[in-house]
């Protein structure tokens, strides 16, 4: 049997447009400015603009189904039938029901929105259980097949598998049902083969992490059973973000007629592959163009690789390591970017280049490749920096005992038993979002935009005085993001300015890119810090971002170790933090929300990545006096593996998201040694709901009896800035009643 597959392809490709079209088009409908039919025409040329795309640009094998109105786990959620009843219920249009598991309606809460792997990518999580009657809905896998054959264009449909799909739902036990699942998908396979499909692309990635052995022969099981389909296409499994590890012989050993391998994420399924004896009857399709970053390929070294597997497997295609969608579209939307800069990037319009490229190189040998890109301009080194960090010693990451710490910041700041304060920003309202917007497109004047942006902290000063709270914020109304922020003030970093790249539905980000040498050219926030300090007498916390989602949020640099780059922007923030002190700051409060989303999939690589993560931590906050009191917020209430590294962090005071798990991280963080200040959300703030104050004494009553009143802080899961006033005033006045009320005992 011949297993062509194409010289080269990609595993999926953005699918918001060129532009954010999508993202329009879907919110014009969300606001009933336009109908069903316009949005789902506009969808189709959208897709139809892309097939011709990757045909022109002569990709060897070109993907569909790969389009999303919001979600792809959503999509595979609903072709098999995977819709629970509380919004089939709703009696909405099929359209309507599948935004309102997006979305929520007034009367259901949205699936739950969670990291797809370690990607800034959230997916919806399917709710499934022992009652979910799966069914086939080939439909819309079908339609994109036929949309694309109008065009003469050939395609493989794209699902998740169902292994993955499963291991990625929740409900009670949702893995048990993959037998039942496993014969709806046969059903599907069926239908696309009926229409004429050749191959079919299935994603395993949860594969990448580490599995159960009853977990790998499961695997097994289900590509046993569609490889037995007596009618169906070819079937390609695609895993990325990682190294495959025991799923690689279980794969082989099924009927599967091609196996994707990410080799950028994990060069270790090299030897995997060279490890799992010979390969015949299969296409290997190998992840060698880097999907989830902006660097443009090595081509000679990815090519050789190529050219290592050509000799372990019958055929090899190429592709990138996982689907393009974590880039940006294409480079030419950036004319305004430096030239040098610009020649090393490659976005998702680029990289299709690079597969057709090395494809022919596997065919034709090397000498089609161009030339390399230029190295590094030396002018992108900076050898102060360097030069800092090699004198590095292990005191520079060590603050004093915290015993001490605690007496000193006490002595300097009085604060009550349980004292109040917020996470940092306070609402971004239309105006300051549309001041931001004029300033940045030159019709505010920057120092009217200033005026404006000290109107703002001084109103919210002034309130937080006035609702008594007793450590302050200055609200953050500068900000755009917690990251772009720091990343158009850093060098070493370069912002986009159509870089855009889905977040989840139609919200996009614009991550900055890290290409240099990481330096701090002036004070970040010290202004605007220093200015709220001088309207009160209370504390006001600095803010910051912490190096590890600094670096989570852009794209890293590849020709350096994460960690190097980590903690040349720790250098930066411990300048920062020295600055702050001086200006009579006397509590940092630095960020680490994506501290756990980087983890490693893979446990064996955990450990390093946490080591660099917390040294990253410490370098920029342990260079403040025994009497500044470093705070740090994560935005998670299961820590998991990552409980240690919280400890190890060392900062003076945590805050964490704990409304909606009743407090139980309390106990974990106790269990694992944590002793120092906590401060557990007591007030959900992704919801609109306002806590009653009744509430709020409870979730502190609950924290009291686990830590001491003299450690535990009163605050929000998180930043208030998607809230509205009326919302935010009535939480926080509970807030800081009950607070009053359980010190009162
Ligand atoms: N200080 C930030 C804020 O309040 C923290 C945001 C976050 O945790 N994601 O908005
Ligand atoms: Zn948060």
């Amino acid at each position: 049997m011949s297993t062509a597959f194409g010289q080269s392809t990609v595993l999926g490709y953005p699918r918001i447009g060129p532009n954010r079209e999508l993202k329009r088009a879907v919110e014009a409908y969300w606001a009933g400015k336009i109908d069903a039919g316009a949005l789902e025409g506009f969808a189709a040329g959208l897709r139809a603009d892309l097939w011709r795309t990757l045909r022109d640009a002569r990709l060897g094998a070109i993907p569909s189904n790969m389009f999303s109105y919001y979600d792809h786990m959503l999509d595979t959620a609903v072709a098999v039938g995977a819709v629970p009843d509380r919004f089939r219920r709703l009696g909405l249009s099929d359209l309507d029901t599948y935004f309102a598991m997006a979305r929520g309606v007034d009367t259901e809460p949205a699936l739950e929105l969670t990291k797809w792997f370690a990607t800034n990518y959230h997916y919806l999580v399917p709710e499934i259980d022992p009652n979910t009657s799966f069914t086939a809905n080939p439909q819309k896998a079908l339609r994109e097949f036929a949309e694309a054959r109008a065009l003469g264009i050939t395609t493989r449909p794209v699902l998740v598998g169902p292994a993955t799909f499963l291991l990625l739902s929740k409900g009670a036990d949702p893995f048990a049902r993959l037998d039942d699942l496993v014969e709806v998908y046969a059903k599907i396979l069926a239908a696309l083969a009926e229409a004429g499909v050749a191959w079919v692309q299935l994603d395993e990635p949860a594969y990448c992490m580490n599995r159960t052995p009853a977990q790998i022969s499961a695997l097994r099981a289900v590509y046993d059973r569609l490889g037995a389909l007596e009618h169906r296409p070819r079937i390609f499994v695609a895993t990325y973000f990682g190294e495959v590890g025991n799923a690689l012989p279980a794969l082989l050993a099924t009927p599967v007629e091609a196996l994707g391998l990410d080799f950028v994420a994990a060069p270790g399924n090299l030897a995997r592959l060279a490890g799992a004896g010979p390969i015949p009857r299969r296409t290997i399709v190998a992840g060698l163009v880097d999907g989830h970053n902006v660097w443009r390929t090595d081509l000679r070294a990815a090519a050789s690789l190529g050219a290592t597997l050509n000799g372990l497997a019958d055929a090899v295609a190429v592709s990138t390591s996982c689907s393009l969608m974590h880039v940006p579209v294409d480079l030419d939307a950036e004319p305004d970017l430096d030239a040098r800069l610009r020649a090393r990037l490659a976005f998702a319009r680029q990289k299709v280049d690079e597969v057709v490229l090395l494809g022919r190189a596997l065919r034709d040998g090397i000498a089609v490749l161009p030339p390399p890109a230029p190295a590094a301009p030396a002018a992108w080194r900076d050898e102060s920096v360097r030069a800092r960090l090699d004198a590095l010693r292990p005191e520079h990451t060590r603050r004093g005992a915290y015993a001490e710490r605690a007496a000193a910041q006490q002595a300097r700041l009085h604060l009550p038993p349980l004292p109040t304060t917020t996470i940092g920003s306070f609402p971004q309202t239309a105006g300051l979002r549309e001041a931001r917007a004029e300033h940045r497109a030159g019709r505010l004047d920057t120092s009217a935009y200033e005026h404006r942006m000290r109107a703002e902290i001084a109103y919210v000063i002034d309130l937080q005085e006035r609702l008594g709270l007793d450590v302050l914020v200055h609200g953050e109304p500068e900000r755009n993001d917690m990251v772009q922020y720091f990343g158009e003030q850093l060098g070493g970093f370069a912002a986009t300015i159509n870089g855009w790249v889905q977040s989840y539905g139609s919200r996009c980000v614009r991550p900055p890119i890290i290409y240099g040498d990481v330096t701090r050219v002036a004070p970040m926030t010290v202004g605007w810090s220093a200015y709220a300090q001088s309207l009160t007498n209370r504390p006001v916390k600095g803010m910051l971002t912490g190096p590890v989602t600094i670096l989570a949020w852009s794209f890293v640099r590849n020709d350096q170790p994460l960690a190097e780059t980590a903690n040349q922007v720790a250098l930066a923030l411990r300048d920062e933090c020295h600055d702050l002190e001086a200006a009579g700051i006397r509590i940092i409060q630095v960020d680490e929300p994506a501290l756990r989303e980087t983890l490693p999939l893979r446990r064996a690589d955990q450990k390093a990545y946490l080591d660099w993560a917390v040294g990253a931590f410490r370098l920029a906050t342990s260079g403040v006096a025994d009497a500044t009191q470093i705070h740090t917020h994560l935005c998670y209430s299961e820590f998991g593996e990552v409980l240690p590294a919280i400890d190890a962090l060392d900062a003076d005071v945590t805050s964490i998201e704990a409304s909606r798990s009743k407090m139980e991280i309390l106990d974990d963080l106790r269990a694992a040694g944590y002793a120092r200040g906590i401060g557990p959300g007591v007030w959900d703030i992704h919801s609109p709901r306002v806590p009653g104050q009744d509430e709020v004494v409870d979730a502190l009553d609950r924290a009291v009896a686990v830590v001491p009143a003299d450690r535990l802080w009163v605050n929000p899961d998180c930043g208030l800035k998607t809230r509205d006033y009326p919302e935010v005033e009535a939480s926080l006045t509970h807030l800081v009643a009950a607070a009053a009320q359980v010190r009162a005992g």
